[in-house]
């Protein structure tokens, strides 16, 4: 059993490098993390902008934080920078551009399976996060426009018509990013915007009456065309506006089947079914993070759930 890991960690987030840190302070020696991406963080890397204020009572929720990993408000690279150094600090094992297709329970322990090798650990904690499959809108995008509908702001440059669509604080932070270098229009199908915290909901007031940051509420897009390789939006009102980029933050989905395959049992609602220390109904198979929350996940949501399982783990 020289290969049993005590702990396979799936996923490089807050949720998966919390649990790693966690492990090793309360005494489990043999743990591995594995993440799909290049390097760890792989949603705050590609969906939050640069120089991204982090939040750690995000959307105002406040999270008491126990154990090891203590954080704090700070920047998109301040908070990179911070796990880069728990990862190194403490030495934990960890596998990059590996990504696990498959958990199976043998009797008493795990095989993971990766592209690469099979793993096998008494425990796993699945902290895949819910970014990997951004939601997408039901209507078709004609795929000649591929480039110019996008799910972060990564690809926009300055000068550009944006329609950024949803009514997050992804959104929000969005629009007003673009705000300054852009003419911008923030669509949401809602009438109110009810899961932002006051700082973005301010600065977005301030945005539109600075630089004209139009704020379209109870507009629902029904179709999009290519209008000479743009983007022509249809809304619900019937009428139409032609952009240089659509920008959907529209927040993710957990990649159900995968959790299904793996063990994870789901309720009537498609939520998964899980106990007060975030344990599956397969025993030692845990969830972390945004995966165990599906809506409403936070940095220090991922860390509090990554307490709570090493500690239930190492009883
Ligand atoms: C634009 C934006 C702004 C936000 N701002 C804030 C903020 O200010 N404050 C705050 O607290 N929260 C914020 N959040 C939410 C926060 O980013 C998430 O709650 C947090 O990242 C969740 O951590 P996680 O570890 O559960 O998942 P993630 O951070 O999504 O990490 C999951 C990791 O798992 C990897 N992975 C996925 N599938 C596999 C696989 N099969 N095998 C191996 N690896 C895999 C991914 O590559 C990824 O690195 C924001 C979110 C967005 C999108």
């Amino acid at each position: 059993m020289s290969h049993t890991y005590d702990v396979v960690i799936v996923g490089g987030g807050p949720a998966g490098i919390a649990s790693a840190i966690e492990a090793k302070a309360l005494g489990l020696t043999k743990v591995l993390m594995i993440e799909k991406g290049e390097n760890h963080s792989q949603t705050i890397r590609k969906f939050y902008k640069d120089s991204k204020r982090v939040d750690k009572d995000y959307k105002g929720i406040v999270v008491e934080l126990k154990g090891s990993v203590d954080f704090e408000d700070g920047t998109k690279e301040s908070t990179l920078d911070y796990f880069d150094a728990l990862l190194d600090n403490e030495n934990i094992d960890t596998l990059f551009n590996l990504e696990v297709e498959k958990i199976t329970k043998e009797k008493d322990v795990f095989r993971v399976t990766t592209s690469n090798v099979d793993y096998v650990a008494k425990n796993v904690i699945i902290a895949i996060g819910t970014m990997g499959k951004p939601n997408k809108p039901d209507y078709k995008t004609p795929s000649s426009l591929r480039d110019k509908v996008n799910f972060n702001i990564n690809k926009s440059s300055e000068g550009e018509d944006v329609l950024v669509v949803g009514g997050g604080n992804s959104a929000i932070e969005y629009a007003i990013d673009l705000a300054q270098t852009n003419n911008v229009t923030l669509a949401y199908r809602k009438e109110k915007f009810t899961r932002v915290n006051d700082t973005n909901k301010k600065m977005l007031y301030e945005y539109s009456a600075e630089y004209g940051l139009e704020i379209k509420m109870n507009t629902d897009i029904t179709s999009l065309e290519d209008e000479n390789e743009r983007p022509k939006v249809h809304f619900n009102d019937e009428s139409y506006t032609v952009y240089d980029r659509v920008i959907y933050a529209i927040g993710g989905t957990a990649p159900v089947d995968f959790l299904k395959s793996s063990g994870v049992t789901f309720d009537e609602n498609e939520k998964a079914i899980l106990d007060k220390n975030f344990e599956s109904e397969t025993k030692g198979l845990y969830l972390a993070g945004d995966i165990a929350v599906r809506k409403g996940g936070s940095i220090a949501f991922a860390l509090s759930h990554a307490y709570h399982i090493i500690a239930h783990i190492t009883k």
